[in-house]
């Protein structure tokens, strides 16, 4: 029987790395939901949506329509804002200081957790973000909470920028996380936090195949 695997927490603590590994094990479809405020926030910016407007909101939400498509050279599945891959334009750090700002928005929110529901609606999916497991899927069969020191992961993070060419201090990357961090868990509209039924994770000491096997085992349960 198909079911829904829900990976939540803080950011840049490998929770798109092991979903992504998990979802290959399962046969099952990975939804990065991140990817998707990402391509709100390049919307948002490139339009010069005024984020005080929610009559702007509406109209501009319902201008953008985000696909993923997987990418027959790398294997993956890339996001496509209107048709266009916007994969390597949401990664970069311009989109990561505004993304929290987009996200707290009830109307953008409610937007997209409309979408994600709809693409879990048959099950099968490991879907990654801050709020599945409470609530676009709190009925999710495995829930997975991750956290793991700020240092850790901002060193993480500094490597996937580098891997891409960006080059962003430590102390930048930090500020950036906690910022965000702080925004995502004091929002009204879904916050960030661990389901009371969702299992901890803490990634600081462990390695990716530990973090999948941790999440395969759930799943197994
Ligand atoms: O997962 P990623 O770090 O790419 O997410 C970027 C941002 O998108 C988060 O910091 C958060 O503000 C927002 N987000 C969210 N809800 C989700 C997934 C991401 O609010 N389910």
């Amino acid at each position: 029987k198909k079911i829904v695997v829900a990976i939540d927490g803080y950011s840049s603590c490998g929770k798109s790395t092991t979903a992504k590994i998990v979802a290959k094990e399962l046969h099952y479809a990975y939804i990065d939901t991140g990817a998707m405020y990402r391509a709100v926030t390049l919307y948002f910016l490139d339009h010069y949506i005024d984020l005080t407007n929610p009559k702007k909101i509406n109209q501009a939400l319902s201008e953008i329509h985000i696909t993923f498509e997987r990418n027959a050279k790398t294997q993956r599945n890339e996001v496509f804002l209107n048709g266009l891959n916007v994969e390597d334009e949401i990664r970069k750090m311009y989109i990561s200081n505004k993304v929290s700002e987009v996200s707290v928005i009830p109307e953008v929110r409610h937007c997209l957790v409309k979408q994600q529901q709809k693409m879990g609606k048959k099950r099968g999916v490991v879907m990654d973000g801050r709020d599945i497991g409470t609530t676009v899927f709190p009925d999710a069969e495995v829930k997975v909470f991750m956290t793991a020191d700020v240092y850790t992961r901002a060193k993480r993070r500094q490597e996937e920028l580098l891997e891409k060419g960006e080059m962003v201090p430590i102390d930048e990357i930090i500020q950036n996380l906690q910022k965000r961090d702080h925004i995502d868990s004091t929002r009204k509209e879904s916050p960030l936090m661990q389901a009371p039924d969702a299992r901890l994770l803490d990634t600081t000491f462990i390695t990716i195949d530990e973090q999948v096997d941790f999440v395969l085992e759930q799943v197994a349960a």
